[in-house]
């Protein structure tokens, strides 16, 4: 796995390059074959922090902004909050209208308050509990809306239990001017919601930072710091999740963040659809005996009439060669503009159904091959306690399986996209490349499952093959995507 866990601060180049200082002749040291950045199309630099690293990070951004404007840090945090934490952005829009900028970040009503609202000195009543009291009980935000300190408290109790803190606001109707952390903090007595508050607010915090982003690993701590955010393979240092660095949800190269989403969504709403799939046994094609699939590869043989098939399609495994692969693209019906709507609907579940069945086929494998993975440690822990060689010997079988399954995993992955991808020559290649590497990986499935019969030197050539069709498929498509386009960034760039 590359990739991960690289210090941004580390000159890796040069730590990977030692011998350079020795040798002192600098073209010994080929950067370009060493550069993981140029070759693998998943490298990601990134780090993963703890809850005080990344408060002491947020707090030398708001230090920093408080002094270059001369604002409160309580301030700065609501204008950070509010503009992804873009400093240098938000001090060159401050310079040039500071009123707006205060305006659009909710610190500042669009309108003057008007000078008659608060008058000292004299009773006046809470809009929210009715009561009289002199004017010094009151409290108001930048807007002028004037309520009772004991409302004040109230309001901000109620919001914080339901997990509301840089989100909470004037009590008046139709304000939307935001209260700012000390106004918040001043008016909370006991210690345990002041906590709360800024847990939440911390919460906050990070998730409109772009460069931040919480590990979803269940009960992690970690926030990863990347330097652009970027749908990019993340792995938590500490609970070793394995997510996307711009979304959060599993990792989904070669789809992009947002068709991810919208399959997903689509899954769920169709599962009722997609359930009469999930078969675990077929008929062959040939001597129509039922055939269960207990591994992960779809190039089956059946144990009865020896006929290899294909389990996606029930094909001839022979036309499943890597040249001719066409099991994974779905032929459009060209025509079906001019056909009925019933025609339609049909051609649309059709569709669905064909990669549907395709995600969700090696999504199984996956796990099948999780068990096949089992047995091979077996296998190969009784031939080492049978003297036939060490574990270091076998270690290429090891490999191979937790290739098979990086591989399958990408391959599962290009469904959604292909999916959603519009006709033409971009996804004619897509598909190419798809079929290229799905024909690899049921070769490889297969070698695999028979690793005692197969030769190491012919599976290791497989292994190459199979990987590189699969960087070579995201190097295509991963490095297209548009960098800004999440949906949370999209207001902001
Ligand atoms: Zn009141
Ligand atoms: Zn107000
Ligand atoms: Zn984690
Ligand atoms: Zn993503
Ligand atoms: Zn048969
Ligand atoms: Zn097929």
């Amino acid at each position: 796995m590359s990739g991960e866990e690289y210090d941004s601060d580390m000159d890796y180049s040069e730590e990977d390059c030692g011998y350079a200082d020795y040798y002192n002749t600098e073209e010994d040291c080929d950067i370009d074959q060493i550069d993981p950045s140029k070759t693998d199309p998943e490298y990601f630099v990134f780090d993963c922090l703890s809850v005080e690293e990344v408060e002491r990070l947020l707090n030398e951004s708001v230090e920093s902004l408080s002094n270059s404007l001369q604002i409160t840090p309580s301030l700065a945090k609501v204008l950070l909050h509010a503009h992804n934490w873009l400093i240098s952005e938000i001090v060159s829009k401050y310079r040039s209208d500071s009123s707006h900028l205060l305006v659009i970040s909710k610190i500042k009503p669009p309108h003057p308050p008007e000078p008659s609202i608060l008058q000292l000195g004299r009773l006046q009543s809470c809009p929210v509990c009715l009561a009289s009291q002199s004017s010094d009980k009151f409290k108001s935000l930048a807007c002028g809306h004037p309520f009772c300190k004991e409302c004040w408290s109230m309001h901000f109790e109620v919001q914080i239990t339901q997990g509301v803190s840089t989100g909470i606001g004037c009590m008046a109707q139709e304000c939307e001017v935001l209260a700012p952390e000390d106004f918040v903090l001043n008016s909370l007595s006991r210690p345990a919601l002041r906590d709360k508050y800024q847990q939440f607010a911390f919460r906050d915090y990070v998730r409109s930072h772009p460069h931040l982003r919480f590990c979803p690993g269940p009960n992690c701590q970690v926030v990863v710091r990347a330097k652009e955010p970027q749908a990019k393979r993340v792995i938590c240092n500490v609970c070793r999740a394995i997510f996307c660095f711009r979304c959060g949800t599993d990792y989904h190269a070669p789809t992009d963040c947002s068709t991810i989403k919208k399959w997903l969504t689509k899954c769920a709403d169709d599962s009722e659809t997609a359930n009469y799939i999930s078969a675990h046994t077929k008929d062959c094609p040939r001597c129509h005996i039922c055939i269960e699939k207990n591994g992960g590869c779809n190039h089956m043989q059946c144990y009865n009439c020896k006929h290899d098939f294909c389990w996606m399609c029930l094909g001839d495994w022979k036309s499943h060669g890597s040249e001719y692969y066409e099991c994974s693209r779905y032929k459009e019906n060209p025509n079906i503009a001019h056909e009925s709507v019933h025609a339609q609907a049909r051609e649309a579940l059709k569709k669905y159904l064909h990669y549907y069945e395709r995600w969700e086929n090696h999504s199984k494998s996956l796990k099948l091959e999780e068990q096949t993975l089992l047995k091979i440690k077996t296998r190969i822990n009784k031939k080492v306690m049978d003297s036939s060689g060490t574990w270091i010997d076998w270690q290429y079988l090891l490999d191979a399986t937790s290739l098979l399954a990086k591989c399958r995993y990408t391959l599962q992955y290009t469904y959604p996209y292909a999916y959603y991808m519009e006709a033409g020559p971009r996804k004619e290649l897509f598909e190419y490349q798809q079929a290229q590497l799905e024909a690899e990986i049921e070769n490889l499935s297969w070698k695999i499952e028979r690793a005692e019969t197969t030769d190491r030197g012919d599976l290791e050539n497989q292994m190459d093959i199979a990987e590189k069709r699969r960087a070579t498929l995201l190097k295509d498509f991963l490095e297209n995507w548009p960098i800004l386009s999440s949906s949370k960034r999209k207001t902001f760039f």
